[in-house]
């Protein structure tokens, strides 16, 4: 049963629906993005008690809980439930066998999958809802420009523009893996305990496609070899186009021979691919584990030296720059030494 519904809380007034809808559109940060929504649709509704529900990387299972308003009440099994089927929604989720409950989905802070869990008073009023949906409409609105913004026109892949700001997060996370420190970053599915990669990856003789079969048909290799990345990457791995027919992927792994055999997966994924027309194709691979004190420009400078020693081995190859260093076969330059961008 629902419980009854509560005209009496008052409408907000369109002074403060325009307040709202201004400060959301004017954030470009995911996560205070979504905080600010939560908070205004807490506000809007008045719940007895609010808490945003984080999903665990998958791998784990489990909600994160940040409570909003009201203490932190750990999810039963019917809630867990109501938030997996509210993740994947665009409207908020009711149900009859939960009274008192809404729960509405929090899409977009990179891949960290959330929702404000509400327990109401009583069932809000049908304009009441109405406004809180187009508020959820206008917050996905600004995300999915976030998103055009951040992602390559002809792959989809990230371009570089939110490389660094998530690199230094994962730098971050790797200082913490050097401490010694474990623990699940639920926000990101990232191990704050596991090690990160940089790895660069360069399609071999890229130019002989385009020579040989015109530019279409090397935008079409360029995209069959981003999708073939995102097939054989985890999920959680963040690839990015940064231009040309060069690849930069980040990774964290929680063994330190998990990066090589990720990539010499795709290697060899790719190396089996028949590319329409072109046939065969293969890439070099070149990777290096990210420093706690690293910056891009040194890790990336790290891991495309790496790459250089796999086209200088013959291509079709993965190299790790930490074993090519141990093995005395480059040496560690004191800025990265190589131009970035
Ligand atoms: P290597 O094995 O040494 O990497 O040889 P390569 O031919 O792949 O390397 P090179 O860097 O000389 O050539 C890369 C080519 O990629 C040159 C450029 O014309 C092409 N290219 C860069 N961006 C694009 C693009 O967006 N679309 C297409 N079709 N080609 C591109
Ligand atoms: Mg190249
Ligand atoms: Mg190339």
């Amino acid at each position: 049963m629902h419980p009854a519904s509560n005209p009496s809380t008052p409408l907000p007034s369109p002074q403060r629906v325009a307040r709202c809808l201004a400060e959301l559109t004017g954030l470009r940060d995911r996560e205070q993005l979504q905080q600010r929504l939560a908070g205004h649709l807490v506000e809007h509704f008045q719940p007895v008690r609010a808490q945003v529900c984080r999903r665990h990387d998958e791998r784990m299972g489990g909600w994160d809980i940040l409570a909003l308003h009201g203490p932190p009440a750990e999810p039963g099994e019917q809630e867990c439930q109501a938030l997996l089927e509210a993740l994947g929604r665009e409207h908020p989720l009711q149900l009859a066998e939960l009274p008192g409950r809404a729960f509405y989905p929090l899409p977009g802070s990179h891949g960290a999958q959330a929702v404000l869990q509400l327990q109401l008073e009583a069932s809000p009023s049908e304009a009441h809802q109405l406004v809180a949906d187009e508020i959820l409409r206008v917050y996905r609105n600004v995300i999915g420009l976030l998103d055009y913004g951040e992602r390559d026109g002809l792959t989809g892949l990230l371009n570089r523009k939110s490389f660094d700001e998530t690199f230094m997060r994962l730098a971050a996370l790797s200082a913490r893996s050097e401490a010694g420190l474990s623990g699940c970053d639920g926000r990101r599915h990232w191990h704050s305990g596991d090690p990160c990669f940089l790895a660069v990856i360069d399609i071999d003789h890229f130019k002989r496609v385009n020579d040989g079969f015109g530019h279409l048909v090397g935008d079409e290799v360029l995209l069959l070899v981003a999708r073939l990345m995102g097939e054989t990457l985890r999920q959680h791995d963040r690839l990015y186009r940064f231009g040309g027919e060069e690849f930069v992927v980040l990774l964290s792994c929680s063994q330190d021979d998990g990066a090589q055999a990720a990539l010499e997966r795709l290697r060899e994924r790719v190396a089996r691919y028949a590319f329409p027309q072109v046939g065969e194709l293969t890439i070099s691979a070149g990777f290096t584990r990210i420093d706690a004190d690293d910056t891009p420009e040194q890790a990336f400078g790290r891991a495309d030296k790496a790459v250089y020693a796999a086209k200088d081995g013959g291509r079709d190859q993965v190299r790790s720059f930490d074993e090519l260093l141990a093995e005395g076969a480059v040496a560690e330059a004191a800025t990265g030494g190589v131009d970035f961008f």
